[in-house]
């Protein structure tokens, strides 16, 4: 069987964590949750990085520091994990849906400035597949409104527009270490701070609400209860699992890329005959090769795909149900516009095996399936 995920690991990661181990640092902001943190804020440019528990708590984490509060709206793609929607949500806040562009499959920049009402207070750019937004026209509108960005770059580390990395660009990005992505540290992830004036209420987040962090900067003689806030600290252990991967990332990065150009190169010939759509990276955007998805025809042709790859050993996979769609999506959201890609282009999507350490090979072979499949 060829898995459709494998999660990546390098082999310094057991020698780092065991070090965690004999050192007996395995709370969290130890050594490796500081190397991680000065990696990502090299490689990204940002202010301050704070790992987190995940991406779906970094997100949680912004959303407290942008200060959302009931009735506010948020607006974002309905295309996206419920952790997107859920952060927000969870301060009271209304996901306002747009619809996504098809060839993207992010949110469609031409449709935002419509859904803004006297409530709206910020836009939540997903990077889907690592592939950019259209962050200069999502960052002009939000200043002509006086809008918050909160990018989710769950899939974009490594991944950049313009030349900025993703996570970089708005006023908070989060990036997500969950073993289905890039870089991984089982459960994790990074809250990226672009201006410094918000770190030290970030660090009280994270801290349960104290001003630990400065505490143990020797900043002050003790600590206490000065905010809101929550637990947000990773073990050490888990990041140096991460920072094994961070060492090598343009090796890992560059082994992506040369299966997603695989696939790419393989699979032209169908599109070119109009058998199948492949993905857009449009001028300007930097991928990461996150996944490598094929749109068929519709819903019935995407399925009978993945069955007959499935028969073949090959596990393909789709994401996602539409949020607005979604029970707790009708509950705590609503759509804006008409969904003319959103639901469509989802159920058309499928993506395929993509990891550090995939084959040429089962590439290879992949791609003679769906070929076989699509009677090329
Ligand atoms: C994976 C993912 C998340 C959640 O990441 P966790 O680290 O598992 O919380 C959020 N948003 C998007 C777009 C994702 O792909």
């Amino acid at each position: 069987m060829i898995n459709f995920n494998v999660p990546p690991y390098v082999e310094t990661a057991a020698e780092y964590i065991q070090e965690c181990v004999k050192n007996q640092k395995i709370c969290g902001d130890g050594p490796y949750t500081a190397k991680c943190s000065r990696w990502i804020e090299e490689h990204t440019g940002t202010a301050k990085c704070l790992l987190t528990t995940s991406c779906t708590h970094a997100t949680e984490m912004a959303a407290l520091l942008t200060g959302v509060g009931e009735g506010d709206e948020v607006i974002m793609p309905s295309y996206t994990f419920v952790s997107t929607a859920n952060a927000f949500v969870l301060r009271g806040a209304v996901p306002v849906f747009v619809d996504i562009r098809p060839d993207t499959m992010n949110i469609d920049e031409t449709k935002i400035e419509a859904a803004i009402t006297d409530k709206t207070k910020g836009i939540v750019p997903v990077h889907y597949a690592g592939v950019s937004c259209e962050m200069d026209t999502i960052m002009e509108i939000a200043g002509r409104h006086d809008l918050w960005v909160v990018e989710d770059a769950a899939q974009g580390v490594m991944a950049s527009y313009k030349g900025k990395a993703l996570g970089s660009i708005g006023d908070f990005g989060c990036f997500s270490f969950h073993e289905t992505k890039n870089y991984s540290m089982g459960e994790g992830g990074a809250l990226l701070i672009r201006d410094a004036a918000y770190v030290e209420e970030a660090e009280i987040i994270r801290e349960k609400g104290t001003n630990r962090s400065k505490y143990f900067r020797g900043q002050i003689d003790k600590y206490s209860w000065v905010g809101r806030g929550s637990s947000y600290l990773p073990s050490d252990m888990n990041a140096a699992y991460l920072y094994s991967q961070l060492e090598i990332a343009e090796k890992i990065n560059e082994a992506r890329l040369a299966c997603w150009r695989r696939y790419y190169e393989n699979l032209s010939p169908l599109r070119d005959a109009g058998k199948l759509e492949l993905p857009v990276v449009p001028e300007g955007c930097t991928h990461n090769a996150h996944m490598f998805y094929i749109k068929l025809k519709d819903l019935e042709q995407r399925e009978a795909l993945k069955a007959f790859l499935y028969q073949n050993g090959i596990l393909a996979v789709f994401h996602y149900v539409p949020l607005h769609t979604a029970a707790a999506g009708k509950k705590y959201g609503r759509f804006h516009g008409e969904d003319i890609y959103t639901t469509k282009e989802s159920e058309r999507l499928l993506r395929l095996p993509l990891y550090y350490g995939l084959s040429m090979e089962n590439v290879d072979y992949i791609c003679g399936r769906v070929k076989e499949f699509l009677g090329a």
